[in-house]
């Protein structure tokens, strides 16, 4: 564990002023292959992937069917998947729909939300991981305040290194650069979600509201474990 402290010393106070190029070209040289990129294609998603495949044109991108997504975001994987080419890897969970009604009941996501993230989001992306060392996240701090001190290249409590180069970004810049390069976004931001999860388990936001609080609005979570670092510091 020191040493890799020590890497994400070094590392930070080389690369966490860093533009995101700066930082993706970093990643590609000290991880080759071997770092996971995973998105559900919401905005900051977009805005990565976008900067990411100037860099690295064939980069494997995985996406997480549920099962339980939004027929928009389905439809909008496909859309930019065609449109750019993208080396697409679609990840699905282990359990069937109606293992996971067995184990946590009718509407598993109101019975027991943690569990049925852990079982639909969680266990793919470890799966994905336990074949690479490094993934790379478009989270930002802006976007609630259990991400506020996610650093640009961090360790995650499995002991992968994520690397997140847009994490000072604001919401502001990352539209500014979509608009700017006019790039595809899913049509659900429009219609008022600024954070796309499932569709059970998320709402559209009110002017005003922050990013993340169409995402289990009735419940105090804010997050699906996927962004878990350690027991005292979770993004
Ligand atoms: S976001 Fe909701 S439906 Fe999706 S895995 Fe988590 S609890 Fe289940």
């Amino acid at each position: 564990m020191e040493v890799y402290k020590k890497f994400l010393a070094e590392a930070n106070k080389k690369y966490s002023d860093a533009d995101v190029e700066t930082i993706l070209k970093w990643t590609k040289q000290t991880f080759g292959e071997s770092f996971a990129f995973m998105t559900a294609f919401g905005y900051s998603g977009i805005a990565i992937l976008h900067h990411a495949l100037k860099i690295m044109p064939d980069m494997k991108v995985y996406f997480v069917d549920t099962g339980f997504h939004f027929p928009e975001t389905l439809e909008f994987c496909k859309y930019i998947t065609d449109k750019w080419n993208l080396n697409l890897e679609v990840i699905k969970p282990d359990i069937t729909k109606g293992q996971l009604i067995k184990k946590i009941g009718e509407n598993p996501y109101d019975v027991n939300a943690d569990l049925c993230c852990h079982y639909l989001k969680v266990e793919p992306l470890l799966r994905v991981l336990h074949n690479h060392s490094a993934w790379l996240s478009g989270i930002r701090r802006d976007q609630s305040i259990t991400r506020g001190g996610v650093e640009v290249i961090d360790i995650d409590g499995r002991g992968c290194i994520k690397i997140c180069p847009m994490a000072k970004w604001t919401k502001g810049q990352t539209w500014d650069y979509i608009k700017k390069n006019n790039l595809p976004y899913s049509p659900l931001h429009d219609k008022g979600y600024p954070s796309i999860g499932c569709a059970p388990c998320t709402k559209p936001v009110q002017a005003g509201g922050d990013e993340r609080d169409g995402r289990w609005p009735d419940m105090q979570k804010l997050e699906c474990g996927i962004h878990l670092f350690d027991d005292d510091k979770e993004d």
